[in-house]
Formats: structure tokens, C-alpha cells, sequence
């Protein structure tokens, strides 16, 4: 009687000869193929779409780390112009600094030659 009361769970699956999509009774352990009648395993189907599913599993981090690499870039290219800007402005400061005390040290030497 538990045979009888089973409720009967279709699942998605794919031909694996025609590509045909199908409904299988997960219950039964082989059904044919509703297009071209090929005899499907349902355990082998079932974990045919499962890969499937992996596979876009995988296709979709790809794209997503690709996606992140790409803003990844993006903020490193950023932070070498900012650098850069820093780099100009550290040669700037220095020869200022450069300057000062070279001014400096010219105008106490001149003060002491004419002294
Ligand atoms: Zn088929």
C-alpha cells in the first residue's frame, strides 16, 4: 500500500540522446524518452542536469570574477594616477625644500663675504 500512496515526483531532465526536456518519474529507474524513445536511466539523467547546473554554477563565478578583475583594474589603474600625482608632488615639495636651503646657504655665505 506505501507503493500505492507514493505521490509520483517528476523531475526535469535532458535527453541524453536527442536533448529533448523531460519529466521523469524520479519513482521508476528507467523511462523512455517522450521524443525519440530512448531509454533513459533516471539516476544518470538526473545527474546529467545536475552537471548542467554545476557548469552554470561555474560559468556564473567565472563571469562574476571576471567582472570583479575588471573593477579590480579599474581602482588599481586609479590608485597609480593618484600615486603618480603624489610621486609629482613629492618632486615638487623636494625642490622646493632644495631650493630654501640653497638660497639659504647662499644668501649667509654672501652675507659673510661681505662682511
Ligand atoms: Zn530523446
Amino acid at each position: 500500500m506505501g507503493l500505492f500512496n507514493k505521490k509520483p515526483k517528476y523531475l526535469a531532465a535532458i535527453c541524453p540522446e536527442c536533448k529533448g526536456h523531460l519529466e521523469l518519474d524520479a519513482n521508476l529507474e528507467t523511462a523512455f524518452c517522450q521524443y525519440c524513445g530512448a531509454q533513459c536511466i533516471v539516476e544518470n539523467v538526473r545527474k546529467k542536469t545536475k552537471k548542467v547546473s554545476k557548469l552554470e554554477i561555474v560559468l556564473d563565478f567565472i563571469e562574476r570574477q571576471q567582472a570583479l578583475k575588471r573593477q579590480d583594474r579599474a581602482e588599481r589603474r586609479r590608485q597609480e594616477k593618484e600615486q603618480e600625482q603624489e610621486r609629482k608632488n613629492e618632486l615638487k615639495r623636494t625642490w622646493w625644500i632644495y631650493a630654501l636651503v640653497f638660497g639659504g646657504i647662499f644668501t649667509v655665505s654672501l652675507l659673510i663675504a661681505l662682511l
